[in-house]
């Protein structure tokens, strides 16, 4: 079955009853791209544009920018890519725009908060975007790291649309903009869930700290709950609300993203076949019926169980 596979077209993510499930990538740069056509990818979740900065002691040029973002846009054409403003500060700290000396950097001055305190950054980074755009015909979304209030929502998505940008959005990665995603949603166009941060911020666990990483994970009903918030805020609304932290690779934890109201998924390539082949097992209602059941646990290690079991009898 493997070797069929491999040479068999690759079908577009989808649930068993016909639910379409975009499977998207994770992108770190813009040479990574072919590879994850190859593996099927319908398009770019998360575009981190760090990689323009984090090896510089200044900003790059909009040239630089313009280049970079011009070679991922004309690797999709016609698809959706979903590109990051910088997010930095925290696990990604950036000299020229960070503060050392912050206390508590994943607390502090990171993602759009710095960006705004450094608002040319911003501006030049949406100057690129826009130029690349109207160079390639891929299906640019725009979106902003760390946000976590309703004003800040606002400020991105007016300053994103002053540079005609299209579809701007906000990721969902602190317990407080997933609890207001329904008052985000009436500004944003899309979220999209860094489950990683949302983790880190819901369970109060550096996500680098070694000491505090059984708490990190993402099966935690807490944050499961969290999630069903901005999927139901997605679906009062009507808007996309996408996945983009590494819990969209694991394969049970799909169905039960999508179960709690993810539209789509994205992932490292290397994940998009096993996410692929496991929602193609579950129907929505499925999927919905596994979700309740890991939302009812009251560990990570519990839902995992309880959705394993949910899955195994609905198959
Ligand atoms: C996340 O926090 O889940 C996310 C996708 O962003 P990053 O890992 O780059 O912080
Ligand atoms: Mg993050």
């Amino acid at each position: 079955a493997r070797a069929a596979a491999a040479t068999a077209p690759v079908t577009d993510g989808a649930l068993a009853d016909g639910t379409p499930v975009p499977l998207l990538v994770n992108l770190g740069n813009a040479d990574a791209a072919a590879e994850a056509v190859e593996l099927g990818a319908e398009g770019v979740g998360l575009f981190r544009t760090e990689f323009l900065f984090l090896s510089a002691n200044q900003a790059p040029t909009v040239e630089q920018q313009r280049e970079a973002y011009t070679k991922l846009l004309a690797a999709f054409p016609g698809k959706k890519v979903v590109v990051r403003v910088l997010d930095a500060g925290a696990d990604k700290p950036l000299p020229f725009l960070n503060d050392a000396h912050e206390e508590n950097p994943a607390l502090g001055l990171r993602g759009l908060r710095a960006l705004r305190a450094s608002e040319d950054i911003l501006r030049e980074q949406l100057t690129a975007l826009a130029e690349a755009d109207a160079a390639t015909g891929a299906d640019l979304w725009v979106m902003a790291p760390m946000v976590s209030t309703v004003e800040e929502t606002q400020y991105f998505v007016d300053i994103a649309r002053d540079y005609g940008v299209k579809t701007a959005g906000v990721m969902v990665e602190v317990p407080s903009s997933a609890l207001l995603a329904d008052r985000i949603l009436e500004h944003a166009d899309f979220a999209s869930i860094g489950t990683n941060d949302l983790t880190q911020y819901t369970l109060a666990a550096d996500r680098l700290l070694g000491s505090v990483a059984t708490f990190q994970d993402p099966w935690h009903p807490a944050v499961l709950r969290l999630i069903r918030e901005v999927g139901d805020a997605g679906r009062a609304t009507g808007k996309p609300v996408g996945i983009c932290g590494e819990a969209a690779a694991d394969p049970l934890l799909a169905v039960v993203l999508v179960g709690l109201g993810a539209t789509s998924l994205s992932m490292a390539p290397t994940a998009l076949a096993d996410v692929r082949a496991t929602l193609l097992e579950h129907t929505l209602e499925g999927a919905r019926e596994i979700a309740q059941a890991a939302l009812a646990a009251d560990s990570a290690a519990s839902a995992r169980t309880a959705a394993q079991e949910a899955a195994s009898t609905r198959k």
